[in-house]
């Protein structure tokens, strides 16, 4: 009789791990999935999913529903458990110069011009090297990647390191090399950067996480026919070009007196503005110029904490999202920030705007939400590769913390990722389908190592600077 029943609870359970086996082959392998948080999606419909789930397969997402449609469906070797956190698209660092973490706080409290040129050109041509470009840029990279970073667009100098390290650590990059009229660290002279970019360019492009671009410093900075060599080569090889306009006041006054015209309304005239532009800082173009930049579809980026530190003036943003221009949001170099959090930019990119133009309702958390985002993908005209949650898009997401003391009571999401959250609820980033932080411990960096060359980094640049080394204007 025992037997009998042992032979029954056998059969039975053969049955149930067939059944089981069975269902696991129906389902659909994956790389891995992302279950049971609140997912804020982006998408069209504005969807925010409660205990939703990301399926992802080769650095793609193959399905975003609720965690039982996922369940149902897909399985994976691995999981990433969001439960009682918010899954959202990596946030976008629209511009910024990696390598200057390494400048951080050398000097501060003055204007763009001074601190340009009594500071920073002398501490840039005493210091750096290809080293100093890597161990900046490593130490940049965990910073951003802390605070849930997937994609970021830089220019410096020896981009060509700066990818490397970017690809290295996993981490998605729009990276220029600057050029400019001066000799510089990796070039001396136009036509020595010319041939690096076109190098640059060649090597990188087709890259899953880097997207290679050719940048030009500033209009003041770069001349008419360089600018037209450099478009011209964006024109043969499809590259991105990113540069600054119209930082500053001063900047628009000494353009009109040097070319007649403002450096928009130059920069159209000699050709140069085309939708593969990513324009740091228009803080202070026109209102005529607010539309050609829509009509030509430049991507813009709005540095609120650069703009502030620097007196560099209030960008129209609640114009140019009136206009629904590509606008994004960045953190500028850290020397000038001081560090790379988007979810600072967010915060003071709703309020400033608020306060400057007297109105609460401008810039909502939403809209911030969306500039740190999708509008950030469509500035570096990604938008149809990253910036929201939704299938066929690459996988770049970040699960946040949900439950910390600064976002407790929770009413509403877009008020809590923008007001109250900060980058240290950052728990896990995913880049390209590849866990690159779990549970905030980096996979692809060491951060001991980052900090100690850092330091060892800031003594030289002390010694670099001392006696009577920095010129006087
Ligand atoms: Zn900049």
């Amino acid at each position: 009789m025992v037997k009998r029943a042992a032979c029954i609870l056998l059969i039975l359970f053969i049955l149930g791990a067939t059944s089981l086996i069975m269902a696991q082959k129906r389902k659909i392998i994956v790389d891995l999935i992302v279950r049971g948080g609140t997912v804020v999606t982006m998408d069209g419909e504005r969807r925010v999913i409660e205990n939703g789930g990301v399926a992802i397969k080769g650095g793609r997402i193959v399905a975003v529903g609720s965690t039982s449609e996922i369940d149902r469906y897909y399985a994976a070797r691995d999981i990433v458990n969001a439960t009682g956190k918010v899954v959202i698209p990596g946030l976008i660092n629209g511009h910024t110069h990696v390598p200057m973490t390494l400048f951080r706080g050398l000097a501060d409290d003055m204007d763009l011009q001074e601190w340009l040129t009594k500071y920073i050109f002398p501490a840039e041509a005493k210091n750096v090297t290809e080293d100093f470009v890597r161990v900046g840029t490593r130490l940049g990279l965990a910073e951003m990647i802390r605070s849930g970073t997937t994609t970021y667009c830089d220019m410096y100098y020896f981009e060509d390191a700066i990818a490397d390290e970017t690809f290295k650590a996993g981490m998605r990059g729009v990276l220029g090399e600057t050029v400019i009229d001066f000799p510089v660290a990796d070039n001396k002279t136009n036509a020595e950067a010319m041939a690096y970019v076109e190098r640059f360019v060649k090597k990188w492009q087709g890259n899953a996480l880097v997207v290679p671009a050719i940048a030009p410093h500033a209009p003041y900075t770069v001349s008419e026919e360089h600018l037209k060599a450099l478009r011209a080569l964006s024109d043969r090889t499809g590259a991105p070009l990113v540069t600054h306009i119209s930082e500053t006041k001063r900047e628009v006054d000494d353009s009109i007196k040097a070319k007649g015209t403002s450096p928009v309304d130059y920069l159209n005239r000699i050709g140069f503005l085309n939708n593969r532009v990513i324009a740091a800082h228009v803080v202070w173009p026109t209102e005529a110029e607010i539309g050609l930049l829509k009509k030509l579809g430049v991507g813009i980026v709005h540095n609120p904490q650069s703009n502030m530190k620097l007196a560099s003036g209030v960008a129209p943003v609640p114009e140019m999202l009136k206009q629904d221009l590509p606008v994004g949001l960045g953190t500028d170099g850290a020397a000038s920030n001081n560090d790379l959090n988007l979810w600072e930019e967010m915060d003071t990119a709703a309020k400033l705007h608020k306060l400057f133009s007297n109105d609460p309702k401008v810039v909502s958390a939403e809209e911030a939400f969306e500039m740190a985002t999708l509008r950030g993908a469509r500035a570096l005209h990604l938008e149809k590769e990253i910036g929201s949650i939704e299938k066929g898009k690459r996988a770049d997401l970040a699960v946040v913390d949900l439950d910390d003391l600064n976002q407790t009571p929770f009413y509403n999401i877009y008020s809590d990722l923008v007001y109250a959250a900060k980058a240290g609820d950052v728990r896990t980033v995913i880049i390209e389908g590849r866990v690159i932080m779990r549970d905030r411990r980096l996979l692809t960096l060491n951060e001991e190592t980052i900090k100690a060359d850092a330091r060892r980094y800031r003594e030289r640049i002390i010694r670099s600077l001392g006696a009577k080394t920095v010129p006087e204007e």
